[in-house]
């Protein structure tokens, strides 16, 4: 026998018994993108490693060890795997001039890759829904994102998640707090870790996101952003608490949050469980109004956020949702030649009336064809024979409850199901 090919460790397969579930979010998702104007934009898995490199930024997690860069030996270029959709969105918004007049309201979905550590909630390949809104200034649309959020969770059956919002402020507070920080830090780098020694002169903004345990005091001491906030920051901040406080939607305000990518400036958010474990946010985003300059646009203000699939679901799950798996209606068994020329007549009709059908291939008794049709989930089980032929009838037996099986033309199958269904 040959060897075994398995698929790459954290990239998982997704199974009919798991897809549904996948295709019921995607029917909420559009359905929920649509009652906001958002539209759909699908760019490349790959791009130029400096894509991501320029907007992410050098000295974060992403890029400094989670990439899937590679050369193309065809022509030498450096290209990765995506590890977010917010660049790509960027670089093809900008280069398709499509801010040209108007502002743009779009959303992408799709996998995402990035080399971490494989646990649960945690894959090389996941997928992200992510939604951006180009060329508004906020804080109007800064709201729009939240609120549609807690819609969408409304929609999904999830419940007991935790909004927490924060600002970073203006590039020049940014700037003010940096140096502040960097001074703070200085002050005590013996306390420092590893990695926030090397972070400390490039970007020390990242050390407040440290998760190491021993590092959390001095955070906590730290000088904070919102004393250096600057007043157009602090003004589009208190709008935005006011619009999600007329929305009823509850929040948290947290100014240590810091995201892991560098392109974000005053607002940012995180929706976060305790019901997953270690890795509790599901979404996240906020303000990145220097991006699409930095990726040779020109300048305008952006907002927008991003939502792991795979830990969205499973929360999903853990909030008891029962998600609708769609079945068939009928399951056609059939014997005999005269008769499964008949069976192909009928279940092709049945589908043409809008019915959901499996005519059974492969043959074999009636026994263990009605095994089959009982397996599948079908509602019911059609029986054709000679007999039937003969009447130009079929027999229908219920498979899911305990009525009696009854002799009818196709007409009345098709009534008889569409009534069950009302
Ligand atoms: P984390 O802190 O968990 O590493 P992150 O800040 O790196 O998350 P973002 O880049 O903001 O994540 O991506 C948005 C969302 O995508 C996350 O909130 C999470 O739900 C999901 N996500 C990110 N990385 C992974 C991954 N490796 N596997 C599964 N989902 C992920
Ligand atoms: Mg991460």
């Amino acid at each position: 026998m040959s060897k075994v090919v398995k698929a790459i460790r954290g990239m998982n397969d997704i199974l009919p018994d798991q897809s549904y579930q996948w295709e019921h979010f995607e029917r909420t998702i559009n359905q929920w993108l649509a009652m906001y104007g958002y539209r759909n934009i699908r760019t490349p898995i790959v791009e130029q490693t400096d894509l991501f490199v320029r907007s992410i930024g050098e000295v974060t997690d992403i890029v400094e060890k989670e990439m899937y860069t590679f050369v193309d030996h065809l022509n030498n270029d450096s290209l990765t795997l995506r590890p977010e959709g917010t660049a790509s969105c960027v670089r093809a918004v900008v280069e398709h001039n499509l801010l040209y007049g108007s502002p743009q309201r779009l959303y992408y979905s799709g996998p995402m890759f990035r080399h971490e550590r494989p646990q649960k909630g945690r894959y090389r390949q996941f997928h992200q829904v992510g939604v951006e809104a180009l060329g508004y200034p906020g804080p109007d649309v800064d709201a729009e994102l939240i609120i549609m959020c807690a819609r969408l969770w409304k929609m999904l059956g999830i419940t007991g998640l935790r909004l927490e919002i924060g600002t970073l402020g203006n590039v020049e507070s940014r700037a003010l707090h940096r140096a502040r920080l960097i001074q703070y830090f200085e002050q005590h780098e013996a306390a420092l870790d590893e990695d926030a020694r090397r972070r400390l002169h490039t970007n020390p903004l990242r050390i407040l996101d440290s998760k190491n345990p021993k590092m959390h005091g001095i955070i906590e001491s730290a000088p904070k952003l919102i004393d250096d906030l600057d007043e157009e920051s602090r003004v589009h901040f208190e709008t935005l608490q006011h619009l999600l406080r007329e929305q009823g939607v509850n929040f948290e305000i947290n100014l240590r949050l810091v995201r892991g990518l560098d392109y974000y400036n005053r607002t940012v958010f995180e929706w976060v469980t305790d019901r997953l474990g270690a890795q509790g946010t599901v979404c996240a985003g906020g303000r990145y109004d220097g991006l699409i300059e930095q990726i040779g646009g020109k300048s305008a203000p952006a907002c927008g956020f991003a939502m792991g699939v795979e830990r969205l679901l499973a929360l999903m799950l853990e909030c008891g949702e029962e998600i609708p798996q769609s079945f068939p209606d009928v399951y056609i068994v059939h014997q005999g030649e005269t008769v499964t020329d008949y069976a192909w007549k009928a279940a092709e009709f049945l589908r043409h009336e809008g019915l959901k059908c499996i005519l059974h291939c492969g043959g074999g008794s009636f026994k263990s064809q009605m095994k089959k049709a009982d397996a599948s989930g079908a509602r019911h089980a059609i029986i054709i024979g000679d007999n039937e032929v003969q009447a130009q009838q079929v027999t229908i037996k219920p498979l899911r409850e305990a009525s009696e099986q009854a002799s009818v033309d196709l007409q009345a199958v098709v009534a008889l199901i569409s009534k069950d269904c009302n």
